[in-house]
């Protein structure tokens, strides 16, 4: 829901409410000379948009809820798996030069590096290709498992993680996105399969979602 601004009818409506709830649709309608099908459409704006709760044979009843902590709420309920990409992943060995040819054909910033099993073995950014073109190597020969931050090192989430704590960790640790990973156990070990990737342009989607009106419809 976003900080939404409810009409004249919708205010009065929350008024009753919170004087004389619990309340029935037709109580209301009574109280507003109105029919309760006229009121249908404001009741259910107001309780899905979480000011309102409703139980069959009792009625309405204020939620106690203001507008701040109904958006909270709904910013909470933001999880990765609504909003991730798709990976994009390279080989460990892979050049560094096919990384940077795969970064421009795919056009995303950040290429996940997974090993011969395909499980998570590192991460490379467009300033880890920068550092290396610096010297004087030839980049065909260089492999990526050498300038890539490399596992344990990489800062991961869960498809059920939300998307607030995703940009925390992003913010915290100073970088533009995260893979989506399954942990397995395999041959006693954990290893992370690469299920999604999640990044600023993400983020920055979730927070258009919530600016949008698909929120009450
Ligand atoms: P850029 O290269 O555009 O600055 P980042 O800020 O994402 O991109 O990357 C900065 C550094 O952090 C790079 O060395 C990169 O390898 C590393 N890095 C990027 N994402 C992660 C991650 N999810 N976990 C750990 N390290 C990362």
């Amino acid at each position: 829901m976003k900080a939404m601004e409810l009409n004249e009818r919708q205010q009065r409506i929350l008024q009753i409410v919170k004087e004389e709830g619990p309340i029935t649709g037709e109580q209301i309608a009574e109280k507003l000379s109105l029919t309760r099908a006229t009121l249908r459409p404001d009741l259910a704006i107001l309780t899905m948009s979480g000011f309102l709760d409703a139980r069959p044979r009792v009625g309405y009843y204020y939620s106690g809820k203001n507008g701040g902590q109904l958006f909270n709420e709904q910013m909470q309920k933001l999880t990765v798996k609504q909003f991730q990409s798709v990976p994009v992943v390279v080989n460990e060995s892979a050049s560094a030069y096919d990384a940077i040819c795969i970064m421009f054909l795919e056009d995303v910033g950040t290429l996940f590096v997974v090993n011969k099993k395909s499980r998570l073995a590192g991460i490379l950014s467009r300033k880890d290709l920068l550092r290396a073109s610096m010297g004087k190597q030839d980049l065909e020969s260089v492999p990526v498992s050498i300038i890539m931050t490399r596992m344990p090192n990489v800062t991961m989430c869960k498809p059920e993680d939300t998307i607030v704590e995703v940009a925390n960790k992003l913010i915290n640790k100073q970088i533009d996105g995260v893979p989506v990973v399954r942990e397995i156990e395999e041959e006693g070990a954990i290893v992370h399969e690469v299920i999604g990737r999640l990044t600023k342009t993400n983020i920055a989607k979730a927070f258009v979602y919530m600016a949008s009106d698909d929120l009450h419809t």
